[in-house]
């Protein structure tokens, strides 16, 4: 991409910013409920291929029952089934979810680990994951989580050529100022649940189609 291109996409993506958080407000945050760090890692954990939703629903009854790190690395996996198995890929996860739990008792003193490079050492976390837990549970910036709303989001504002989420993740990282990058995502899964769906795109109501380049209202 030239300097030109590249200052273009800088500032249409500011206008998007501003506009979504107009629309949606700032401060947004992920819609999974969770009351520590470790319960959110679990409930993000959770959510893959799942929505938040159906996955809110599962902890309500899940974190009355297993409360701590310690709680999670005492059991089986197979404990967990009868807990999450509404949700798909439920043996995966509980088997993540408790190597994790192990994982982190061991090496890192019963404490959910603040740095991507810790945190994507833990067995089913990768990046997305440990962006969403960076920002939500500790305000922390090393990333931007990419989910499917934000691929297609990104690909009908332009700002990307790829689907694939850690160039996705690449791109808006070098186009957006470090202080956008919690709330990009959490800005763009709102646009992409209501107005900007993978299977439609309703632009006559959307706040962007004045300065997206895939509106239909231009
Ligand atoms: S204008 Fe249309 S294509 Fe662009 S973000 Fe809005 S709904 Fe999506």
């Amino acid at each position: 991409m030239d300097n030109s291109a590249t200052a273009k996409k800088c500032h249409m993506l500011k206008i998007v910013v501003a506009k979504l958080k107009r629309k949606y407000g700032a401060n947004l945050r992920t819609s999974l409920d969770a009351s520590s760090p470790w319960e959110l890692l679990v409930a993000t954990m959770l959510s893959a291929q799942s929505q938040d939703k159906q996955v809110n629903v599962v902890t309500k009854d899940l974190f009355k029952k297993y409360h701590s790190v310690e709680d999670y690395a005492s059991i089986s996996p197979k404990q967990l089934y009868s807990q999450i198995g509404s949700l798909g890929l439920y043996k995966n996860k509980a088997k993540n979810i408790v190597a994790s739990a192990k994982a982190i008792v061991n090496n890192f003193n019963s404490q959910v680990p603040q740095s991507m490079d810790e945190l994507i050492l833990l067995p089913g976390v990768g990046r997305k994951t440990a962006n969403v837990v960076l920002y939500n549970a500790f305000h922390i910036r090393e990333g931007i989580a990419i989910d499917t709303h934000c691929i297609t989001v990104s690909g009908r504002l332009k700002i990307t050529r790829s689907s694939r989420p850690e160039v996705i993740e690449s791109d808006l990282m070098k186009l957006l100022p470090k202080k956008e990058w919690g709330e990009i995502t959490h800005l763009f899964i709102a646009l992409g649940r209501d107005t900007c769906t993978a299977k439609r795109k309703l632009c006559a109501r959307c706040t962007l189609k004045n300065i997206c380049p895939s509106s239909d209202c231009k």
